[in-house]
């Protein structure tokens, strides 16, 4: 079975195409600068040579057009037809509480889709549009939807409910939703496989660190409390965005600065966290460079950062009363040695010593604690692609994919 996963934002496509027999990637490739002037196609067929196509995208039909074509290519291609495809799996960024599973999409879901965009603008029009365009162009091809927020249902109101009037709750759905639970979902199961234990016996805390960061407390497999809230704003400071804040500061900000609500959203979620504390960049490969050669507003930015994602490991340790394993994924969870080894650096009191050479290691599954260690840690590499095409691929041998 053949499954497509399809990764909209709002100027790039992001696909990968399955061989579900093996879980082998096919084919996968990036749509850059949709609707915007210089668009290009780098499409990798399996082990062959990349190929860069360019060419007018004004939209995500059009993008999706390409990568039918690439797809189906005599040259480059990887399929005859696109009638090999079972279905498309989509990423759906917030799913809200309609969602506690990958579905099926129906004329039903899409209407619940629209209703969700609203507290998720920047995101879910373009995994909207995504999924309209494959409709069109792939007509008889089962198209499935696949949550951010799905993973986290499972925390209870304890965990979600803010300290504001119950009714903004009821009223505008206005609670915790957290995001990135599909690599939550995908990291927790993988490392319960790599220890050979059952989850459902294991107390998890998943780092997710990277552009954007989160971290989830999974106990016995069930998410039970994440960093991330109403938007994926809440949390760990994080590349752009500022995470948690008093509150009070925004307001204030506001009549200081002038400010209005449109300018303050996106200076928070833009022009903050280590951007704006270090100044440098966004990017923790430069501004760890800029710390080492004596940066202090870098060097600043990495003790924020690792300072909070170490408070929010104790928060959850204490939130779940232990912890057995630590993850570390995503771009900096995997790569860098020195950010984990940072955040380490205080987690004795728990039972979790690194072992400095063990966590010599990148973007490979690895135990990085110490024999010794109560608490296991570890490098797992995310892979929400594929999560997205198990899920899909379950969904068809339920039966579901059939039109
Ligand atoms: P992601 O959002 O998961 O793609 O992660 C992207 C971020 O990971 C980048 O912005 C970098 O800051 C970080 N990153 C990737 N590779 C490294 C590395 N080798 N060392 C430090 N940070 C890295």
């Amino acid at each position: 079975m053949k499954i497509l996963v399809i990764n909209c934002g709002s100027s790039s496509l992001k696909y990968q195409l399955f061989d579900m027999t093996d879980e082998s990637v096919l084919a996968k490739g990036l749509v850059e600068r949709i609707g915007i002037e210089g668009s290009v196609l780098t499409h990798q067929p399996g082990d062959k040579a990349k190929v860069k196509i360019t060419g007018a995208v004004d939209n995500h039909s059009t993008a999706i057009k390409m990568v039918v074509e690439a797809l189906t290519h005599p040259e480059y291609g990887v399929i005859k037809s696109m009638q090999e495809i079972a279905a498309v799996g989509h990423r759906v960024v917030h799913g809200a509480e309609k969602f506690a599973d990958s579905v099926r999409i129906t004329p039903a879901v899409m209407q619940a889709l629209e209703e969700c965009a609203e507290m998720a603008p920047l995101h879910n029009p373009p995994n909207i549009l995504g999924i309209n365009a494959c409709a069109q162009l792939m007509p008889g091809i089962a198209q499935v939807g696949v949550f951010d927020t799905a993973f986290h249902q499972t925390m209870p109101p304890k965990a979600y409910i803010y300290g504001l009037p119950y009714e903004v709750y009821e009223k505008y759905g206005i609670r915790r939703y957290g995001f990135h639970g599909t690599s939550h979902r995908f990291v927790s199961q993988r490392v319960a496989e790599v220890l050979g234990k059952d989850i459902k016996d294991l107390k998890i805390i998943t780092c997710h660190l990277g552009n954007g960061s989160s971290i989830a407390a999974i106990d016995g497999g069930k998410c039970v409390d994440t960093s991330m809230g109403f938007t994926p704003l809440e949390g760990l400071v994080m590349g752009t965005r500022s995470g948690d804040l008093d509150p009070a500061i925004l307001p204030y900000l506001m009549k200081k600065a002038g400010m209005s609500a449109d300018e303050i959203d996106n200076y928070i979620n833009k022009k903050s966290g280590v951007l704006g504390i270090s100044g440098v960049s966004s990017d923790f490969r430069d501004i760890e460079t800029a710390a080492q050669e004596g940066n202090e507003r870098a060097q600043l930015a990495l003790d924020i950062f690792s300072y909070k994602v170490l408070k929010d490991i104790g928060a959850y340790a204490a939130a779940m009363n232990g912890v057995d394993v630590i993850v570390f994924t995503a771009g900096l969870g995997e790569n860098s040695k020195e950010m984990r080894a940072m955040i380490c650096k205080n987690l004795s009191y728990l039972g979790a010593v690194l072992d400095a050479e063990r966590n010599n290691v990148r973007g490979q599954v690895r135990e990085i604690s110490t024999e010794a260690s109560t608490v296991k840690l570890f490098v797992i590499p995310t892979n929400e692609e594929l999560v997205i095409a198990r899920d899909t691929k379950e969904i068809c041998d339920q039966g579901g994919c059939r039109i």
